[in-house]
């Protein structure tokens, strides 16, 4: 991916350590030992990390399989070889099943007319294809109610060319500690149980059962199953903010730019659009070209820092698309070209993805998932 420019000569890129990726999944495996497989979830390209480099560092450390959301996300790992089973967590339609198994992606299947084009597509291609069941148990997003699971197993063995080989349900709270958080993880996972033996005894073998997000992985080690699916965690990051991660995590995303003006601005003088800032006195100010445009939220205006030598420089007015200014009074003296870090260490300081999330009133994953892609990926 660093098509053309390498990290020294790029001006806003993200700097992604894949030896922190392969770290984390090692934890990971280490975790839930040998018998369990690992499902990573690289949906959102991969939280922002580039969804083929993080997926193929994930196989080459043992990811027995990887999870998407979206079908198109599915074929995009395809495209780059990537040829492990891949999972589509999220709804498919009808007329994506051409896609689906021409691609050999393992779709979630909730809908009897999915299932009915998924098995035309199968026989179309004489392909057997596999698929996963979705069970709300608490959620109430997407999938069936437990009551639901039964009936819908009965039509769908109906159905030729297609074979349910996985059930899986998620959890809402397994990253809170609340005690009545934890009461309704455990109804959750009981429920699925539930749904599980229903399906035994009507005779259905289903070989992959699975619950864990990563939450779940690290605090309800009795719900591994078959197979986890963690996402957060891949990346180094804790899925909650008040409960500590059991296992050692490395973050793996930095955000970086360079100074790109550096300028005196009188007192009484405004900046930026809205005028949201006025200098009360001389104030020393750089420009640095990171915007909204490269998915740094413009929440962050006037309540948000970075890091130039390594020493935190708050913003001052409002993020533009493409650039936002600091006021850099109390960093000592600033050079054209030089490293702002927005996320990730500079010196002996950090900024972490949770204390971005905190200053934009959002949480961790939405901080670098929302990193678009016009800023380049750099491993
Ligand atoms: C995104 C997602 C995950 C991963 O969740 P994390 O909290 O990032 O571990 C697991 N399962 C499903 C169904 C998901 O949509």
């Amino acid at each position: 991916m660093n098509r053309g420019l390498l990290s020294h000569d790029r001006t806003t890129y993200i700097e992604v350590d894949l030896k922190a990726i392969a770290q984390n999944i090692q934890a990971v495996r280490k975790l839930i030992g040998s018998s369990v497989e690992l499902m990573p979830v690289v949906k959102a390209n991969a939280y922002g990390h580039g969804a083929v480099e993080v997926a193929k560092t994930a196989v080459e450390h043992g990811a027995d399989r990887l999870a998407v959301n979206r079908v198109a996300e599915g074929l995009e790992l395809r495209r780059a070889g990537i040829s492990v089973p891949i999972v589509v967590l999220g709804y498919a339609g009808q007329g994506e099943m051409g896609a689906v198994v021409e691609h050999d992606l393992t779709p979630t299947i909730t809908e009897l007319p999915v299932a009915k084009a998924l098995s035309a597509q199968a026989l179309a291609s004489g392909k057997e294809v596999d698929l996963h069941v979705k069970v709300d148990t608490g959620m109430g997003r997407l999938g069936l109610l437990p009551q639901e699971i039964v009936p819908f197993f009965k039509r769908l063995v109906k159905f030729p060319g297609i074979h349910a080989e996985g059930i899986f349900t998620h959890f809402s709270v397994a990253d809170s500690k609340k005690v009545r958080d934890r009461k309704y993880t455990r109804e959750q996972f009981k429920t699925f149980q539930k749904v599980l033996a229903e399906i035994a005894n009507a005779g259905f073998d289903i070989p992959l059962r699975h619950v864990a997000n990563s939450a779940a992985t690290m605090y309800y080690p009795e719900t591994h199953l078959d197979l986890v699916r963690p996402g957060i965690i891949i990346y180094g990051l804790p899925p909650a903010a008040d409960h500590k991660p059991t296992l050692s995590l490395k973050p793996a995303l930095s955000l970086k730019s360079r100074v790109a003006r550096i300028r005196t601005l009188p007192a009484r003088s405004s900046l930026g659009y809205g005028r949201r800032f006025t200098a009360k006195k001389k104030t020393a100010i750089a420009l640095v070209p990171v915007g909204y445009g490269d998915g740094y939220h413009r929440l962050l205006s006037t309540r948000g820092e970075v890091l130039i030598n390594g020493k935190r420089a708050p913003i001052v007015g409002t993020i533009s698309m493409d650039q936002l200014m600091v006021d850099v009074s109390r960093v000592g003296a600033v050079k054209i070209d030089q490293e702002v870090v927005l996320l990730g260490k500079q010196g002996k300081d950090r900024i972490s993805a949770e204390e971005v999330a905190s200053w934009a009133e959002t949480i961790n994953y939405e901080v670098v998932s929302s990193l678009l892609p016009r800023v380049p990926r750099v491993y």
